[in-house]
């Protein structure tokens, strides 16, 4: 392995040469089933053929010509984007983080348009927004911030899940101009909202001018079985922020928003070299056209509901099993202990797994499983987390 590579990541010790659908192949010529899709980005499987051709036919072409001239493909994508999530405008970026800080931005621009001197959002506990200053500041977690500081200013900071908690803010802070949070919570442990929290979050906002800003990062394109998370809430967002799925793989992120908000950035105000370059938005749209032709959507809900009923109807009584959740292909098992090295126990049984938060093993598998998919990864993950807690009870 070389030095020559920051020490930024506590990697594991296989790399990946090919990959079909929903299985990966290692150097050894060893088979994986995946269920961590590069990390909730891999929505449609490794290898699409629409998605290689989409992507090779743009290449081909042009793959970057700048933001100082028009974009056809991200003119495109930003309708699509817009007719799915009813949404009126784009912005777009290359990662989550960049999609996050162009909402935090945005939110700050839209508050001194009000003459509020400080505009302060409001963030959740246990969140994950990435790892650039602002977003890193938003981010609930010690662990990602120590070390960073000084923060930045303009958090107010509540625990998710507590409506209360918000109306409490509300009534003592006149500086809110906006809440930024996931509508499940990811890197925080697959932690899915209340089912009336968002709607009564929407009153809040409005009762206040403020904005609600979803990070879909995670959530978005099709993860949860929808196109976007909050469409499960019937609840719409005024700004949103993608990016993993999006592009199956290749960079993009993309900051949506509506009404007011869609109007607040002037040009000047915010920018990327990269952001939207047609090979991004060429594959962006590939996915989705994929997602929508092959029905990616049903049966994200539908498999992600057999891996959870499969994964309770083997591990309901289990001792040391705290909660199976999620929404669609977003599933978390939680358990009563740190489970850190189950991720490397079934590598070895040929299974991809991630484990977030120190005890809850999260899957977020490919959109594209099928029977075989499902009932393999419900047989390896139970069998090796029930192994696990008997052998340390
Ligand atoms: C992954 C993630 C991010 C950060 O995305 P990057 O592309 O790594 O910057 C932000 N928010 C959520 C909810 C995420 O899951």
């Amino acid at each position: 392995m070389t030095t020559h590579l920051m020490n930024t990541y506590a990697r594991q010790p296989i790399a990946f040469v090919r990959g079909e659908g929903a299985w990966l192949w290692d150097e050894a010529g060893k088979r994986y089933l995946d269920a961590v899709a590069g990390v909730a980005v891999n929505g449609l499987g490794h290898a699409h053929p629409k998605l290689v051709r989409a992507i090779a036919e743009q290449a081909a072409s042009v793959i970057h010509t700048s933001n100082l001239y028009r974009v056809p493909r991200q003119e495109a994508l930003a309708d699509r984007l817009c007719a799915l999530s009813g949404m009126d405008k784009a912005f777009f970026c290359n990662s989550g983080c960049e999609a996050n800080e162009a909402a935090i931005k945005l939110a700050r621009l839209y508050g001194h348009g009000k003459g509020i001197e400080v505009p302060t959002i409001i963030v959740m506990e246990k969140a994950f927004h990435g790892r650039t200053m602002a977003t890193l500041t938003a981010t609930g977690s010690r662990k990602i911030q120590a070390g960073f500081e000084p923060l930045l200013t303009g958090f107010a900071r509540v625990p998710y899940n507590d409506i209360e908690a918000v109306r409490q803010v509300a009534e003592h802070n006149k500086n809110v101009v906006a809440v930024l949070l996931e509508v499940v919570q990811g890197e925080g442990g697959v932690n899915v909202l209340a089912p009336d929290y968002l709607a009564d979050l929407r009153a809040i906002c409005d009762a206040h001018g403020w904005l609600l800003m979803l990070d879909e990062v995670q959530t978005g394109i099709g993860r949860t079985g929808t196109w976007f998370g909050f469409q499960h809430s019937g609840v719409m967002p005024d700004v949103m922020a993608l990016a993993k799925g999006l592009g199956s793989g290749v960079p993009i992120g993309a900051c949506l928003a509506r009404g007011a908000a869609a109007e607040v950035f002037k040009p000047g105000n915010h920018g990327s070299t990269f952001g939207g370059n047609p090979l991004a938005c060429a594959a962006a749209l590939a996915t989705l056209e994929a997602i929508e032709s092959e029905g990616l959507l049903d049966n994200a809900r539908a498999r992600g509901e057999a891996i959870r009923a499969g994964l309770r109807s083997a591990l309901t009584g289990v001792h040391g099993i705290v909660e199976i959740r999620g929404e669609g292909m977003m599933i978390g098992i939680e358990l009563d202990r740190p489970c850190g090295e189950l991720v490397g126990v079934a590598r070895d049984a040929g299974v991809l797994i991630n484990v977030t938060a120190d005890k809850v093993i999260r899957l977020v598998p490919p959109l594209i499983y099928g029977d075989a998919e499902v009932a393999a990864l419900v047989d390896a993950v139970s069998a090796i987390v029930k192994n696990y807690l008997q052998q340390a009870a």
